[in-house]
C-alpha cells in the first residue's frame, strides 16, 4: 500500500482535455496557453506542448519552468507589477510580456521591445459577469488589475506605439456567454484601438472542458475578433487544461461518535488547509470518487488532523459506515491543489503520482526536509 496522502494525475484524462482544446485551435487558428499557476506539473509539460502553443507565467519562476520544461513553446508572462531585479532574465526567456498599467509599460516597455518581445497591456473592461466570488473578480470595484479606459485614454502616443496586444482576464469557471458579454464591453470601450493591435488575449476562466460548455460560442467570439480587427487571439486557461484529471487519496485516522448535530466527525490524514486550501478560500466542497456517497444515510464531516477548527473538507452522505483505515478518494484535485500546498502544523506534503494508461508511476515524494527547508 502506498502511504497517504498522495495526488494522482491521470495522463489520459489530461490528454482528453488537451484534445478538446486542440480542437478549438485547429478549427479557429487561435492559440492556447497553459496558465501554469493552476497546474505546474512539469512532468506532463511535454504532453501539454504536443497540443497547446505554450504557457503563461505569473512571474519569473513560472516563466523559468516553461523555458526549461517546454523549451520550444511560447512563453508569456503577466504580473501586476514586475521587479527590476527579475527583468533581465524575464527578457531573456520570455517572448511576450503583458503589463498591468501605463506606468509599468513606461518603466519596462522599451527594454522589452529592444529585447525582441511582444508587449501587451492588460485592460479592465469594468464588466463583472460573476456573482459570489468577489475575490476572483478582477472587475470588482477598486480592483488593482488591468487598465481602465479612463487611464488608457491618457496614454501618450509613444506609450500606445509600444503595445502589440491587449489582454483581459475577468472570468472564473465561466461559460462562453459571459465571455461574449465581456467581449462586447471590450469592443464598446476599446474598439477604436483594436485594429492597430496584433493580438488580443482573452485570459483564463473559460471552463472549456466542462461538459456543458458552449464551445461553438467561444469559437464565434474568436472568429469575430480575427475577422473584424485582423487580430490573433490567445486564450490562457488553467482549470480547463487539467479539469477532473487528478485525485487526492487519503485514509481515515479516526471516526468519532456521532456528534451533537447528528453528523459524525471523521479525521483523515489529509487537510483542507494544507493540501486543498481552495476548499476553504473559495470555498467549495470537493467531490469524493470513493467510497460511494451522495444521499446515503451516514452523514460524515471530514476534517484534517491540524489545529484549525475550520480545517473541514466537507460533509458527505455515505452509503455505508466509514471505518478507521478506509481509503477516501477526492476528485478534481489536479487544479489549484499541488501548486497551493503548504506544511502548516508540520503537515507532510502529499506525494505525487502520475497514472499512464492505468499504471501508477511515482513522480515526487516529500518528507521532513521540505518542511524544515521552507520555514
Ligand atoms: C488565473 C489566471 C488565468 C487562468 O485562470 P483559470 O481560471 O485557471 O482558467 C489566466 N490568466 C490570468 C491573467 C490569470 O490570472
Amino acid at each position: 500500500m502506498i502511504s497517504s496522502p498522495y495526488f494522482v494525475i491521470d495522463a489520459d484524462l489530461l490528454e482528453a482535455n488537451l484534445k478538446v482544446l486542440r480542437g478549438v485551435i485547429d478549427r479557429t487558428g487561435c492559440k492556447i496557453l497553459l496558465a501554469q499557476k493552476c497546474f505546474s506539473c512539469y512532468a506532463l509539460y511535454p504532453l501539454i506542448a504536443r497540443y497547446l502553443n505554450g504557457a503563461t507565467a505569473s512571474g519569473l519562476y513560472e516563466a523559468r519552468l516553461c523555458h526549461e520544461e517546454m523549451p520550444d513553446a511560447e512563453n508569456h508572462i503577466f504580473s501586476p507589477a514586475f521587479q527590476e531585479a527579475d527583468m533581465d532574465e524575464i527578457l531573456r526567456i520570455c517572448d511576450h510580456i503583458v503589463f498591468n498599467s501605463p506606468r509599468q509599460l513606461s518603466l519596462y516597455g522599451e527594454r522589452a521591445k529592444a529585447a525582441g518581445l511582444e508587449v501587451g497591456l492588460r485592460i479592465n473592461p469594468e464588466c463583472s459577469t460573476q456573482e459570489g466570488h468577489a475575490i476572483y473578480d478582477p472587475c470588482a470595484p477598486g480592483s488593482r488589475l488591468g487598465t481602465r479606459l479612463s487611464e488608457f485614454r491618457q496614454m501618450t502616443s509613444h506609450q500606445l506605439e509600444l503595445i502589440d496586444g491587449l489582454h483581459f482576464h475577468t472570468l472564473c469557471e465561466q461559460n462562453s456567454d459571459d465571455l461574449e458579454t465581456t467581449l462586447n464591453a471590450v469592443e464598446e470601450q476599446f474598439g477604436s484601438y483594436l485594429s492597430r493591435m496584433k493580438w488580443i488575449n482573452f485570459g483564463g476562466g473559460h471552463h472549456i472542458t466542462r461538459s456543458d460548455y458552449d464551445i461553438e460560442r467561444l469559437e464565434r467570439c474568436i472568429r469575430h475578433m480575427q475577422e473584424q480587427y485582423g487580430l490573433s487571439v490567445y486564450i490562457e486557461p488553467g482549470e480547463a487544461v487539467a479539469l477532473n484529471a487528478g485525485e487526492l487519496h487519503c485514509h481515515v485516522l479516526e471516526v468519532q461518535p456521532k456528534g451533537d448535530d447528528g453528523v459524525t466527525n471523521v479525521i483523515v490524514d489529509t487537510s483542507a488547509a494544507c493540501h486543498m486550501p481552495d476548499v476553504i478560500e473559495m470555498p467549495y466542497t470537493p467531490p469524493i470518487l470513493s467510497p460511494s456517497n451522495g444521499d446515503g444515510q451516514y452523514a460524515c464531516r471530514l476534517g484534517g488532523p491540524t489545529c484549525l477548527s475550520g480545517d473541514i473538507i466537507g460533509t458527505y452522505h455515505f452509503d455505508q459506515l466509514i471505518h478507521e483505515g478506509d481509503e477516501i478518494v477526492f476528485g478534481d484535485m489536479a487544479i489549484y491543489s499541488m501548486v497551493k500546498t503548504n506544511t502548516f502544523n508540520g503537515m507532510p506534503l502529499p506525494a505525487i503520482y502520475i497514472r499512464y494508461s492505468g499504471e501508477m508511476t511515482p513522480w515526487k515524494r516529500f518528507g521532513y526536509e521540505e518542511f524544515k527547508s521552507r520555514i
